[in-house]
């Protein structure tokens, strides 16, 4: 079997929507677990409708009919016969939303995120199995929050790698024996041993697709992209960037974990730890080759990747009684970090001071720092770059430095990083 996931741009219209159930149709005589995220930009959208659920109650209406909105013209496309049961089930989720939205707001911001947000995955699964079902090409229909196991780690959830693996095969068992060849279902979100939705961190989608494809032995995992494959620099900030065709699992983990957004950054290690490989394919043209990520024997990767990360805040934390910053101050500031659940880009320590580089989450910062004011001096900057490039050369380093004020730089033998304004 094979696991296939698309993202958002591929079903960001009814026409997206047509060209993904025409790639599947020439996999109707395989088995295959179908991973759907939310369509278009809708999770950020979601997001917003949360924080609207937050902090300004008089704008849910406008976000909630914006997303009703996008998926209703969407689906009066793709289903000309308005008494198609997917009018029902779209209806009634969003029912379910609102219900939700009218309840007073628990403190929990990443708990009620993780009950809002995926409605952009249920809808968007529930439009392509309908729509799958009206092509001809019959499918299960998953809940994924009932195979995708997790902790309570809201926004951010751990899996439970005992019990998903086993959730995942016994429900795979049951589709087949029901006699279907595909399963749809939602990536990026789980739930709690509670029962609470969770989700696995934005763009996690990629991640649901390798617990499946783990939990199955599946043969392959392919994501489907609106690029051609794996790019040494995103298009947007390298125009004459070029695709790489195969790369190891190693450098595939080195990428995603730098900030590469083609791949998520959990989802290699499932599949590499099984061996299956993973495809990096374009959903606009669905035959040409794309990435191949596996057990290749010498990947000829050695062009320099870039990687970028925007929005980056650069912390200095200096110890107000001058102590050297490394006696127990290092381990107070890692508690924090876990505790706001702050991913660290990038740190470097001197004597008196530790630096830290991460995403500039308007949620999650400004509560690390008032913390850590209480002990310590801090400076700041934000609205920085950080870039890494992988492999680097004298070249490619002047390409991202010139003229360019650099904040913070780390060099190792692959890979250099660059904080920069
Ligand atoms: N829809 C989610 C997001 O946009 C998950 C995903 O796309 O992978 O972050
Ligand atoms: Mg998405």
């Amino acid at each position: 079997m094979k696991v296939f996931k698309f993202g958002g741009a591929s079903t960001k219209d009814a026409e997206g929507v047509k060209n993904v159930a025409s790639i599947l149709k020439q996999f109707e005589t395989e088995d295959i677990f179908i991973v759907i995220s939310a369509m278009g930009k809708m999770t950020n959208a979601f997001e917003k409708l949360t924080n609207c659920y937050f902090n300004d109650k008089n704008s849910i209406r406008d976000a909630f009919n914006y997303i009703k909105v996008f998926h209703y013209s969407i689906i009066e496309l793709l289903f000309p016969d308005k008494t198609n049961l997917v009018y029902t089930h779209i209806e009634s989720l969003f029912n379910s939303l609102l219900t939700l939205l009218k309840k007073d707001s628990t403190p929990n911001y990443n708990f009620v995120y993780d009950s809002i947000v995926p409605y952009g995955e249920l809808l968007a699964s529930t439009i392509l199995s309908h729509y799958l079902n009206q092509t001809g090409q019959p499918n299960k229909f998953i809940d994924a929050r009932q195979i995708i196991i997790t902790d309570a780690t809201y926004r951010e959830a751990r899996i439970n790698w005992d019990k998903t693996p086993e959730t995942v095969s016994h429900k795979w068992e049951l589709i087949l024996k029901e006699g279907f060849k595909f399963a749809v279902t939602q990536g990026f979100i789980g739930s709690s041993a509670h029962g609470f939705a969770t989700t696995l961190g934005r763009e996690g989608s990629d991640f649901t697709a390798a617990i499946i494809g783990y939990s199955l032995k599946a043969e392959e995992v392919v994501i489907w992209k609106d690029v051609p494959g794996v790019l040494n620099a995103d298009p947007k900030e390298m125009p004459d960037c070029v695709k790489i065709d195969s790369l190891t699992y190693s450098d595939a983990i080195e990428l995603a974990y730098y900030g590469a957004t083609v791949i998520h950054p959990k989802t290699i290690k499932p599949l590499q730890n099984a061996g299956i490989p993973l495809l990096v394919k374009s959903f606009i043209s669905p035959s040409d080759k794309g990435t191949y990520i596996g057990n290749v024997e010498n990947s000829n990767q050695k062009t320099p990747s870039f990687i970028f990360k925007k929005n980056q805040i650069l912390i200095s934390i200096m110890p107000n009684d001058f102590s050297f910053i490394v006696e127990h101050n290092i381990s107070t500031i890692f508690q924090l970090l876990s505790k706001y659940d702050i991913k660290v880009n990038l740190m470097q320590n001197s004597a008196l001071s530790f630096s830290i580089c991460s995403d500039n989450d308007p949620q999650k910062i400004p509560l690390l720092l008032k913390d850590l004011k209480t002990s310590y001096k801090i400076y700041y900057n934000t609205s920085l770059d950080l870039v890494t490039i992988r492999h680097y050369n004298e070249q490619a380093i002047e390409r991202i430095c010139n003229k360019k004020t650099t904040l913070l730089e780390q060099k190792s033998r692959n890979t250099v990083q660059f904080v920069i304004k």
